[in-house]
Protein backbone atom coordinates (compact mmCIF):
# COMPACT_ATOMS: atom_id res chain seq x y z
CA UNK A 1 0.00 0.00 0.00
CA UNK A 2 1.45 3.35 -0.94
CA UNK A 3 1.91 5.54 1.60
CA UNK A 4 1.69 9.21 0.98
CA UNK A 5 2.25 12.40 3.64
CA UNK A 6 0.83 15.78 3.52
CA UNK A 7 3.02 18.49 5.17
CA UNK A 8 2.15 21.98 6.04
CA UNK A 9 5.28 24.81 6.41
CA UNK A 10 2.92 26.83 9.00
CA UNK A 11 5.29 30.12 8.27
CA UNK A 12 4.32 34.22 8.03
CA UNK A 13 3.12 35.28 4.84
CA UNK A 14 5.21 34.58 1.85
CA UNK A 15 9.22 34.51 3.76
CA UNK A 16 11.70 36.10 1.83
CA UNK A 17 15.15 36.42 2.83
CA UNK A 18 16.37 39.42 3.55
CA UNK A 19 20.26 39.79 3.02
CA UNK A 20 22.76 40.65 5.57
CA UNK A 21 20.01 39.73 8.32
CA UNK A 22 18.87 36.66 9.95
CA UNK A 23 14.94 36.81 10.43
CA UNK A 24 12.54 37.15 7.24
CA UNK A 25 10.29 39.16 6.10
CA UNK A 26 7.17 38.69 4.10
CA UNK A 27 6.78 39.58 0.46
CA UNK A 28 5.04 42.93 0.86
CA UNK A 29 6.09 46.26 -0.98
CA UNK A 30 7.43 47.45 3.30
CA UNK A 31 8.88 43.74 3.08
CA UNK A 32 7.40 43.56 7.08
CA UNK A 33 6.14 40.28 8.24
CA UNK A 34 2.44 39.95 8.54
CA UNK A 35 0.34 36.75 9.03
CA UNK A 36 -3.24 37.33 7.59
CA UNK A 37 -2.67 35.20 4.63
CA UNK A 38 -1.26 32.54 6.61
CA UNK A 39 -4.25 32.46 9.03
CA UNK A 40 -6.75 32.56 6.57
CA UNK A 41 -5.60 29.36 4.69
CA UNK A 42 -5.03 27.90 8.38
CA UNK A 43 -8.59 28.25 8.92
CA UNK A 44 -9.17 26.97 5.38
CA UNK A 45 -6.92 24.23 5.73
CA UNK A 46 -7.94 23.17 9.48
CA UNK A 47 -11.60 22.62 7.96
CA UNK A 48 -10.10 20.04 5.18
CA UNK A 49 -8.75 18.32 7.69
CA UNK A 50 -11.52 18.20 10.40
CA UNK A 51 -14.13 17.42 8.17
CA UNK A 52 -11.91 14.19 6.41
CA UNK A 53 -9.92 12.95 8.80
CA UNK A 54 -7.03 13.40 7.79
CA UNK A 55 -3.75 13.74 10.15
CA UNK A 56 -0.63 15.90 8.58
CA UNK A 57 2.11 17.41 9.60
CA UNK A 58 2.70 20.68 10.41
CA UNK A 59 6.47 22.45 10.62
CA UNK A 60 5.73 25.05 12.48
CA UNK A 61 8.03 28.62 12.83
CA UNK A 62 7.75 29.86 16.01
CA UNK A 63 6.94 33.61 15.57
CA UNK A 64 4.04 32.52 13.38
CA UNK A 65 2.42 30.47 16.06
CA UNK A 66 2.76 33.20 18.12
CA UNK A 67 0.55 35.18 16.05
CA UNK A 68 -1.73 32.37 15.49
CA UNK A 69 -2.50 31.85 19.24
CA UNK A 70 -2.69 35.89 19.97
CA UNK A 71 -5.12 36.11 17.44
CA UNK A 72 -7.00 32.73 17.34
CA UNK A 73 -6.26 30.06 20.08
CA UNK A 74 -8.89 27.66 18.67
CA UNK A 75 -6.32 26.92 15.40
CA UNK A 76 -3.85 26.05 17.91
CA UNK A 77 -6.01 23.29 19.43
CA UNK A 78 -6.94 21.98 16.13
CA UNK A 79 -3.38 22.04 14.85
CA UNK A 80 -2.55 19.59 17.99
CA UNK A 81 -4.43 16.92 16.77
CA UNK A 82 -2.15 16.56 13.60
CA UNK A 83 1.96 16.15 13.84
CA UNK A 84 3.59 19.07 15.28
CA UNK A 85 7.25 19.99 13.69
CA UNK A 86 9.39 22.84 13.80
CA UNK A 87 10.11 25.06 11.30
CA UNK A 88 12.74 27.63 12.64
CA UNK A 89 12.06 30.99 15.26
CA UNK A 90 11.52 33.31 12.75
CA UNK A 91 12.32 31.36 9.29
CA UNK A 92 16.22 31.82 9.97
CA UNK A 93 18.61 30.84 6.55
CA UNK A 94 20.50 28.95 8.12
CA UNK A 95 23.18 28.05 5.79
CA UNK A 96 23.32 31.52 4.47
CA UNK A 97 22.42 30.50 1.46
CA UNK A 98 19.95 33.38 0.25
CA UNK A 99 20.97 36.20 3.48
CA UNK A 100 24.59 35.95 2.70
CA UNK A 101 25.08 35.55 6.70
CA UNK A 102 25.38 31.81 7.75
CA UNK A 103 24.46 30.97 10.77
CA UNK A 104 27.68 29.28 13.52
CA UNK A 105 26.31 26.05 14.72
CA UNK A 106 26.25 27.06 18.10
CA UNK A 107 23.45 29.31 17.44
CA UNK A 108 21.41 27.56 15.13
CA UNK A 109 21.81 25.41 17.81
CA UNK A 110 20.33 28.25 20.36
CA UNK A 111 17.76 29.06 17.67
CA UNK A 112 16.45 25.73 17.06
CA UNK A 113 16.14 24.70 20.95
CA UNK A 114 14.14 28.11 21.64
CA UNK A 115 11.70 27.44 18.48
CA UNK A 116 11.21 23.72 19.83
CA UNK A 117 10.67 25.28 23.74
CA UNK A 118 7.94 27.65 22.28
CA UNK A 119 6.29 25.33 20.28
CA UNK A 120 6.14 22.44 23.10
CA UNK A 121 4.96 24.85 25.50
CA UNK A 122 2.08 26.39 23.26
CA UNK A 123 1.09 23.15 21.64
CA UNK A 124 2.15 20.91 24.78
CA UNK A 125 3.72 18.46 21.93
CA UNK A 126 7.29 17.94 21.34
CA UNK A 127 8.17 18.44 18.04
CA UNK A 128 9.93 15.06 16.37
CA UNK A 129 10.76 16.18 13.07
CA UNK A 130 12.47 19.48 11.83
CA UNK A 131 12.46 20.79 8.10
CA UNK A 132 14.98 23.67 7.12
CA UNK A 133 13.62 27.01 6.14
CA UNK A 134 13.91 27.73 2.28
CA UNK A 135 15.33 23.58 2.96
CA UNK A 136 18.61 25.52 3.63
CA UNK A 137 20.66 23.31 5.34
CA UNK A 138 23.56 22.50 7.22
CA UNK A 139 26.28 19.81 7.44
CA UNK A 140 25.90 19.74 11.33
CA UNK A 141 22.35 19.63 11.24
CA UNK A 142 21.43 16.36 11.79
CA UNK A 143 23.94 16.78 15.09
CA UNK A 144 22.19 19.81 16.15
CA UNK A 145 18.45 17.60 15.74
CA UNK A 146 20.10 15.16 17.95
CA UNK A 147 21.04 17.05 20.86
CA UNK A 148 17.60 18.09 20.78
CA UNK A 149 15.84 14.84 20.53
CA UNK A 150 14.09 15.10 17.26
CA UNK A 151 13.74 12.04 15.32
CA UNK A 152 14.00 13.34 12.14
CA UNK A 153 14.48 15.90 9.15
CA UNK A 154 12.89 16.55 5.83
CA UNK A 155 14.17 19.93 3.85
CA UNK A 156 16.49 17.61 1.42
CA UNK A 157 15.25 16.76 -2.09
CA UNK A 158 15.73 13.54 -3.25
CA UNK A 159 15.64 12.48 -7.65
CA UNK A 160 13.19 9.76 -8.06
CA UNK A 161 10.53 7.92 -9.78
CA UNK A 162 9.61 6.25 -6.96
CA UNK A 163 8.70 7.57 -3.16
CA UNK A 164 11.62 7.96 -1.53
CA UNK A 165 12.61 5.78 1.79
CA UNK A 166 14.08 7.89 4.98
CA UNK A 167 17.44 7.30 5.59
CA UNK A 168 19.78 7.84 8.60
CA UNK A 169 22.05 10.92 8.72
CA UNK A 170 24.31 8.76 10.35
CA UNK A 171 23.82 10.10 14.03
CA UNK A 172 20.12 8.27 14.46
CA UNK A 173 18.14 11.19 13.05
CA UNK A 174 16.83 10.18 9.84
CA UNK A 175 16.58 11.88 7.00
CA UNK A 176 12.57 11.75 5.04
CA UNK A 177 13.51 13.24 1.59
CA UNK A 178 11.10 15.35 -0.45
CA UNK A 179 10.20 13.83 -3.69
CA UNK A 180 11.96 15.42 -6.70
CA UNK A 181 10.05 13.94 -10.14
CA UNK A 182 12.29 14.39 -13.19
CA UNK A 183 10.84 15.84 -16.16
CA UNK A 184 12.84 16.36 -18.74
CA UNK A 185 15.14 19.05 -18.40
CA UNK A 186 12.83 20.16 -15.61
CA UNK A 187 11.90 18.80 -12.23
CA UNK A 188 8.75 19.05 -10.34
CA UNK A 189 8.48 19.34 -6.67
CA UNK A 190 5.22 18.09 -4.80
CA UNK A 191 4.82 21.61 -2.97
CA UNK A 192 1.66 22.57 -4.42
CA UNK A 193 3.27 25.90 -5.37
CA UNK A 194 2.74 25.63 -8.76
CA UNK A 195 -0.95 24.42 -8.92
CA UNK A 196 -1.71 27.78 -6.84
CA UNK A 197 0.62 29.93 -9.23
CA UNK A 198 -1.51 28.22 -12.20
CA UNK A 199 1.69 27.04 -13.55
CA UNK A 200 0.79 23.29 -13.43
CA UNK A 201 -2.42 21.79 -13.99
CA UNK A 202 -4.48 19.44 -11.90
CA UNK A 203 -4.30 16.74 -14.56
CA UNK A 204 -0.31 17.16 -14.39
CA UNK A 205 0.14 16.83 -10.86
CA UNK A 206 -2.23 13.99 -11.03
CA UNK A 207 -0.12 11.97 -13.59
CA UNK A 208 2.84 12.35 -11.44
CA UNK A 209 1.38 11.24 -8.57
CA UNK A 210 0.33 8.31 -10.46
CA UNK A 211 4.14 7.44 -11.95
CA UNK A 212 4.85 7.77 -8.18
CA UNK A 213 2.73 5.18 -7.01
CA UNK A 214 2.90 2.69 -9.56
CA UNK A 215 6.47 2.83 -8.87
CA UNK A 216 6.00 2.43 -4.99
CA UNK A 217 7.54 0.16 -2.91
CA UNK A 218 7.10 0.99 0.14
CA UNK A 219 8.63 4.55 0.54
CA UNK A 220 6.71 7.41 1.78
CA UNK A 221 5.18 10.15 -0.85
CA UNK A 222 5.00 13.88 0.74
CA UNK A 223 2.64 16.61 -0.63
CA UNK A 224 3.30 19.77 1.09
CA UNK A 225 2.01 23.28 1.02
CA UNK A 226 2.23 26.70 2.55
CA UNK A 227 -0.83 27.41 4.72
CA UNK A 228 -0.60 30.97 3.59
CA UNK A 229 -0.40 29.74 -0.46
CA UNK A 230 -4.53 28.76 0.26
CA UNK A 231 -4.71 32.67 0.68
CA UNK A 232 -2.28 34.19 -1.72
CA UNK A 233 -1.52 34.54 -5.47
CA UNK A 234 2.20 35.28 -5.38
CA UNK A 235 2.42 35.70 -9.31
CA UNK A 236 -0.38 38.46 -9.17
CA UNK A 237 0.41 39.82 -5.23
CA UNK A 238 -3.18 39.32 -4.78
CA UNK A 239 -4.83 38.41 -1.17
CA UNK A 240 -7.47 35.87 -2.28
CA UNK A 241 -11.61 35.87 -1.83
CA UNK A 242 -12.81 33.41 0.13
CA UNK A 243 -14.42 31.90 -2.62
CA UNK A 244 -10.17 31.55 -4.15
CA UNK A 245 -9.56 30.33 -1.05
CA UNK A 246 -11.85 27.62 -1.19
CA UNK A 247 -11.44 27.01 -4.48
CA UNK A 248 -7.70 26.40 -3.80
CA UNK A 249 -9.15 23.77 -1.20
CA UNK A 250 -10.82 22.15 -3.06
CA UNK A 251 -7.80 21.22 -4.50
CA UNK A 252 -6.92 18.84 -1.64
CA UNK A 253 -10.58 17.32 -2.01
CA UNK A 254 -9.66 16.59 -5.17
CA UNK A 255 -6.55 14.85 -4.29
CA UNK A 256 -7.05 12.68 -1.37
CA UNK A 257 -10.61 11.05 -3.51
CA UNK A 258 -7.81 10.56 -6.01
CA UNK A 259 -5.00 9.01 -3.51
CA UNK A 260 -7.48 6.92 -1.42
CA UNK A 261 -8.88 5.57 -5.01
CA UNK A 262 -5.49 4.33 -5.86
CA UNK A 263 -5.64 2.76 -2.46
CA UNK A 264 -2.82 4.96 -1.00
CA UNK A 265 -3.12 5.12 3.25
CA UNK A 266 -2.53 8.78 4.27
CA UNK A 267 -0.43 9.25 7.30
CA UNK A 268 1.48 11.63 9.65
CA UNK A 269 5.58 11.30 8.77
CA UNK A 270 6.05 10.44 12.57
CA UNK A 271 3.41 6.97 12.23
CA UNK A 272 4.96 6.34 8.81
CA UNK A 273 8.41 6.05 10.63
CA UNK A 274 7.32 4.39 13.92
CA UNK A 275 4.91 1.88 12.50
CA UNK A 276 6.05 1.10 8.07
CA UNK A 277 10.01 2.46 8.99
CA UNK A 278 10.92 0.37 12.54
ZN1 LIG B 1 9.09 28.19 5.18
Amino acid sequence: MPYVALTVDLDRDYPVPVSGKIKAASYSPECKPSFTCTIKGLRALIGFLEETGVKATFFIEARTLHHIQALEDALVSAITKNEVGCHGMDHEDLAGKYTGVPIPPHKQLALIRKATEIISKITGLKPTGFRAPYLSTTPNLGEILRNLNYKYDSSMYLESFKPPHPYLLGCKVFEVPLPLYPLGEKKATLYTWALHEGKRSVDDFKRILDAYLENDDGGLLIISTHAWHLAYKISSNLKLSSREVRENISLFYNFLTYLEDKGASLVSIERYLKEVKK
